[in-house]
């Protein structure tokens, strides 16, 4: 029986619009690779020279690129998601080949496993 995953592939596409929108927010595409993101390095102002503050700075610079590479793993798995829905393997456990709870995709459409091999 063919479900149907058209919420799913909405949702998807809404939670990666939102994705890129907040990295954008928090940094910039490297143009010569548009799949990695970078911080901007605005924090990381040479004026700077107290040395509190410099610590200050780089704090939240280390923040931002954590937040970042966090971002840029879940819109990695968005899209890998994404790229499931055009290829038929959507909705597939990646370890047993079953179909995937739907509780489990409406909790995460990216889900890539069944509730079993969470
Ligand atoms: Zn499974």
């Amino acid at each position: 029986m063919e479900k149907n995953y058209e919420k799913y592939i909405q949702k998807l596409t809404e939670e990666k619009k939102l994705l890129e929108e907040e990295m954008q927010s928090l940094g910039r595409k490297n143009p010569s690779n548009p799949k990695d993101w970078e911080p901007v390095p605005s924090v990381m102002d040479a004026s700077v020279s107290d040395k509190n503050e410099m610590a200050d700075l780089m704090e939240d610079f280390e923040e931002v690129t954590a937040t970042q590479s966090e971002l840029e793993k879940r819109l990695n798995e968005v899209d890998a998601a994404i790229l499931r829905t055009k290829n038929n393997g959507y909705g597939i456990c990646s370890v047993c080949g079953k179909e995937i709870e739907e509780k489990r995709l409406d909790a995460n459409a990216a889900a890539t496993t069944c509730m079993e091999h969470l």
